[in-house]
């Protein structure tokens, strides 16, 4: 039996890369996953297919976060998975991981680029959890995504920055609020990480310097933070809420 045998997971923007290592990491330990996706339907009905060759059980949602209905969609699809297969729409573990990136000087940026990044990275995560509310088990687990930009100046991401500040926030005020309940909640913050798409990474030079700047000299995979989500997931992680998880592999040491 795995550590999450009983338990029932959301994980939002698993259609690929970082998401999908962690919805894979928690099916692998037990949990019955929902594979979000914004778009991409037949991604995250692979990663499903993929979960469930492995033995594992899990169900694809797609809502597209910044479109109005997004969160009711979302939610829609969970409560009929989860019910479909478990008989109730009891949530054990939540992580807001869709995120989009945007890469523009201060004085580049439009306020519709800006609402996009944030509509997707900040306003969603909040409304996702807001909505999840009622469906959370006591006991139960928030993680949320941050990123290594809320801790080094880069002015090309004041955006992005400014909407993963938020994702920290959100952590910060609802550790207390759901406290009482026994959740925990929780930020992990990566560092660069190879999601198999980045074409900065595919540079052999860019890609050693990124390497370079970790501690342990090598650039983040994936399965790196699904790991330590998927610890924060467990009863182990019991005591831990509030908290600021760096997962860079010690790339910001300074
Ligand atoms: P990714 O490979 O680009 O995947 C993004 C995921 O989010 C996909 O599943 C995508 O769905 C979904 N998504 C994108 N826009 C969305 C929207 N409008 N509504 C709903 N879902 C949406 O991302 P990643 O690199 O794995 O990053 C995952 C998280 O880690 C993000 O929050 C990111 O900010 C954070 N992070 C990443 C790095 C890194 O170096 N990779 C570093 C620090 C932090 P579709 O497939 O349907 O498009």
């Amino acid at each position: 039996m795995g550590k999450l045998a009983d338990r029932t997971a959301l994980v939002t923007g698993s259609s690929r890369g970082i998401g999908r290592a962690i919805a894979e990491r928690l099916a692998r330990d037990g949990a019955l996953v929902a594979v979000h996706c914004a778009t991409d339907v037949e991604a995250a009905k692979a990663v499903v297919a993929g979960i469930e060759a492995e033995g594992g059980r899990a169900f694809a949602v797609q809502a597209t976060f910044g479109e109005p209905d997004a969160v009711e969609r979302l939610f829609d699809g969970v409560e009929r998975g989860l019910k479909e297969r478990t008989g109730t729409a009891e949530l054990s573990i939540l992580v807001n991981n869709a995120g989009t990136k945007s890469v523009q000087l201060p004085e580049e940026v439009t306020p519709e680029a800006f609402d996009e990044v944030m509509a997707v990275n900040a306003k969603a995560p909040f409304f996702v959890v807001q909505r999840a509310l009622g469906l959370l088990a006591d006991g139960g687990r928030v993680v949320n995504i941050s990123s290594g930009i809320t801790r080094f100046s880069n002015p090309q991401e004041v955006v992005y920055g400014m909407s993963k500040g938020a994702v920290e926030q959100l952590t910060f005020h609802l550790a207390r609020h759901l406290g009482p309940r026994g959740i925990t909640v929780n930020s992990v913050v990566p560092g660069v990480t190879d999601n198999g798409s980045s074409p900065m990474l595919a540079d052999p030079d860019i890609a050693a310097h990124i390497a370079g700047m970790s501690a342990l000299k090598r650039i983040g995979q994936s399965t790196d933070i699904a790991d330590v989500v998927a610890f924060l997931a467990t009863d182990d992680a019991r005591w831990i809420t509030g908290a600021v998880i760096d997962a860079s592999g010690g790339s910001l040491l300074g």
